[in-house]
């Protein structure tokens, strides 16, 4: 018998032994839970809270990144830390472009995320990259002023929020 079957044992009878027990240990909850986190539509972006760290490191860096498949090419976004057409683990980061197309756009006059109210009527769209098309605030723009095809660029924003780490995020804006 291993050390292994030794322990499974002793923990089998222990348990067997005992009504649950009435000395537990505690799992606090908080009583209280700050709003502007939880609501916050960022995401954690430190290596202790996301699988994608990467994608965030180089945003900060000025970079426009996501991830492509080694196996089967395929290029994601958001990036992925599986690949869902062939379940490959092998993915690199690799630039994307950060001029594009305005492919379609809303503007945004109520029910804004946390930290976003203030600013409404806000533009809202989906920017054509070429390979990936992802959707993303439209910064310094109109709605009425705006055409589906017009020119738009990355513009990266920092995020202040009540978290212990630099966070960012992407928006795009017209080309000038
Ligand atoms: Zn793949």
């Amino acid at each position: 018998m291993n050390e292994h079957d030794d322990e499974t044992e002793h923990d089998s009878k222990h348990r067997a032994e005992t009504d649950g027990g009435t000395d537990r240990d505690v799992v606090e909850i908080p009583k209280t839970v700050e709003l502007p986190r939880l609501l916050d539509f960022y995401e954690l972006q430190n290596q202790e809270t996301t699988e994608i760290v990467e994608f965030y490191d180089n945003l900060r860096d000025g970079q426009l990144t996501t991830t492509q498949c080694e196996e089967c090419g395929e290029l994601h976004f958001p990036p992925r830390i599986v690949c869902p057409e062939c379940r490959s683990e092998d993915l690199e980061y690799v630039d994307l472009p950060h001029e594009g197309e305005l492919f379609a756009f809303s503007t945004v006059r109520a029910g804004a995320p946390m930290g976003m109210e203030d600013e409404v009527p806000f533009v809202t769209g989906i920017v054509d990259l070429g390979d990936v098309q992802l959707s993303a605030r439209i910064d310094d723009a109109e709605y009425d002023d705006l055409a589906i095809g017009d020119p738009v660029e990355l513009k990266i924003v920092e995020i202040d929020g009540p978290v212990d780490h630099e966070r960012v995020f992407y928006r795009f804006e017209p080309q000038e």
